[in-house]
């Protein structure tokens, strides 16, 4: 088969999926062995043709896929794919570019460069901060907060990078109540502990607590590393950055803002309040993969002390170098080698959608946000935990029993994901169980968020019903 043939044919299957995406339920019931029982069977022992291949992986895979890239999936906090981002993520592949350095890739380096400067612009950060592209926020924390660790030790007279962390003088990682998990992931990949941290309380809402930090603070003797959160995944509050950042000043301190899907916020001249204070922050993450759209595996980091960024991720190896000083490596950000040239699709959306294109795109989904809360906010057997800021609803479904709290949301829960008009996920604010909802994608509409909200209300009431014919029963 010729190579043309084939491309062609997969373009069809995926174009075919992507049309019937906003139609499909949501997701299926699917059994773990049933899928692997239809993907799986022994290693072949001789080839099998190519096309054949493609399209049983098709048909196989299929009951398996979640229709998370269409308008009603609003389960974690998961952006789709726009089709610009999506057709620059083929010819990524298709061009199967190494983006580690510029060398092996000029173009992936000329457009890394390029989106750097765009994404600094957009988010109204210094122009002259390091930028690296990660496979997620989780990526872009580690790097980070790798930065933070060479940068704080150097101030200490001491080269993690060369001496390790065994006998390094000490530095105090405070990390609020509410920081995402994926910052534990990263201070245990670093050495840092995940539990050797100082928490500061936070407000009802989520938010760090500034008195309580100033508290915390007066008790540390060394340098501190502080994690900050712009946009809480259950209900989208941000940490007060402004006034974290003026506690910290005159101390030996970094600032880490964790912004996986809130630093879009500073995109839009309307929400950009919320992350007030941005622009003094030492090191900052971001997700395109969630907010701006564009295909799996797309983070960023920012940091403003680019020799430490450069010093704690630099494969430190001579030979790679460009030769061309100006050129850029993209090895020295990120803490892979061979890598992916994702920045193309990154590339790609900013110019599609321009300035208003994004501000539009994260105003919508905010406005989108409210309207599905205030529907859901003024039924009874519900009630809204947070304040609506951005794009994220948490909602308590109010049991029966006040005992049956745990299995009557996890059973409203399955109900709405078995009809398959939408998707949302479980989870746990402050004790209570709670169904979150993430408005981050494109192309969702005012019709998919009454449809929506319509079948979680149809599940509230059928759970209700069947709750209350067993406390009869009983
Ligand atoms: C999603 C998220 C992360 C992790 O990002 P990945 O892209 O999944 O690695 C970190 N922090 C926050 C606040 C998030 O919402």
């Amino acid at each position: 088969m010729k190579c043309a043939q084939l491309l062609q044919e997969t373009c069809d299957l995926a174009v075919e999926f992507l049309q019937q995406t906003p139609d499909r339920p949501v997701a299926h019931a699917v059994g773990f062995r049933s899928l692997l029982e239809a993907v799986g069977g022994p290693l072949p022992d001789s080839p099998t043709p190519a096309l054949d291949v493609i399209e049983h992986l098709a048909h196989a895979a299929d009951p398996g896929l979640v229709a998370s890239a269409g308008p009603r999936y609003f389960g974690f906090v998961t952006g789709g794919a726009l089709p610009v981002a999506v057709a620059a993520d083929w010819l990524t592949t298709a061009w199967d570019q190494n983006a580690f350095c510029y060398a092996s890739s000029p173009a992936a380096a000329a457009v890394e460069e390029i989106a750097t400067g765009w994404l600094l612009d957009l988010f109204s950060l210094p122009s002259d901060m390091s930028v690296g592209f990660t496979t997620g926020a989780t990526m872009s924390n580690f790097s980070a907060l790798a930065a933070a660790r060479r940068a704080l030790l150097a101030g200490c007279g001491w080269n993690v990078e060369e001496q390790g962390l065994a006998g390094a003088p000490p530095f105090t990682v405070v990390t609020s109540d509410e920081s995402h998990a994926s910052v534990f992931a990263a201070l245990q990949m670093l050495g840092l502990g995940r539990s050797r941290v100082t928490r500061v309380p936070t407000d009802n809402q989520g938010r760090m607590r500034v008195t309580e930090l100033a508290k915390v603070l007066d008790r540390i003797e060394t340098p501190v590393l502080l994690c900050a959160q712009a946009g809480n995944v259950n209900t989208g509050a941000f940490d007060p950055i402004a006034d974290i950042a003026n506690i910290l000043r005159g101390r030996e301190a970094w600032l880490h803002v964790d912004g996986a899907f809130g630093l879009w916020a500073a995109a839009s001249p309307k929400y950009a309040g919320l992350v007030d204070g941005i622009a003094l922050a030492d090191s900052i993450a971001v997700d395109c993969h969630k907010w701006l759209n564009v295909p799996y595996d797309s983070g960023v980091v920012m940091v403003r002390d680019r020799e430490a960024h450069r010093a704690a991720m630099t494969l430190n190896a001579p030979y790679y170098g460009s030769g061309s000083e100006r050129a850029r490596d993209n090895f020295n950000w990120v803490p892979e080698n061979s890598r992916r040239a994702r920045a193309f699709p990154v590339y790609a959306a900013l110019r599609t959608l321009g300035r208003q294109g994004v501000a539009d795109l994260i105003e919508r989904c905010c406005s989108l946000a409210r309207r599905m809360a205030d529907r859901l906010r003024s039924q009874p057997g519900l009630e809204l935990l947070n304040d609506v800021v951005l794009n994220q609803v948490l909602i308590r479904v109010i049991p029966p029993e006040p005992s049956a709290a745990p299995s009557f949301t996890a059973d409203v829960i399955r109900r709405i994901q078995e009809e398959g008009v939408c998707w949302l996920g479980g989870t746990h604010w402050h004790g209570t169980p709670a169904i979150r909802a993430s408005v981050s994608n494109w192309s969702t509409t005012e019709a998919d968020i009454d449809i929506s909200v319509d079948s979680v209300l149809r599940s509230v009431e059928a759970a209700t019903r069947d709750s209350e014919a067993v406390m009869a029963w009983r």
